[in-house]
């Protein structure tokens, strides 16, 4: 399969735009795991981390962002 950029149901750190994924899941707001993720307005990249399944119906995955880790990449 291949993977496209999809909206993600998470907000950027920086400027608090939309997120979106590079995934080949179907469906809008899912992801894999270590997925890549950038930011749609100042590119900002990330990984997609699967956290423990909630019961609320959420997505339990979220967006580790790599300038919020020790991970010393920049945007170019
Ligand atoms: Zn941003």
């Amino acid at each position: 399969m291949s993977k496209k950029w999809k909206l993600f149901g998470d907000e950027c750190p920086i400027c608090g735009s939309e997120a979106e994924v590079f995934t080949d899941s179907k469906d809008d707001g899912f992801a894999y795991d270590d997925d890549d993720d950038r930011c749609v307005e100042c590119g900002l990249e990330g990984n997609v981390i699967i956290g423990d399944e909630d019961d609320n119906g959420g997505c339990p995955a979220y967006v580790s962002w790599s300038d919020f880790d020790d991970d010393e990449e920049t945007v170019s």
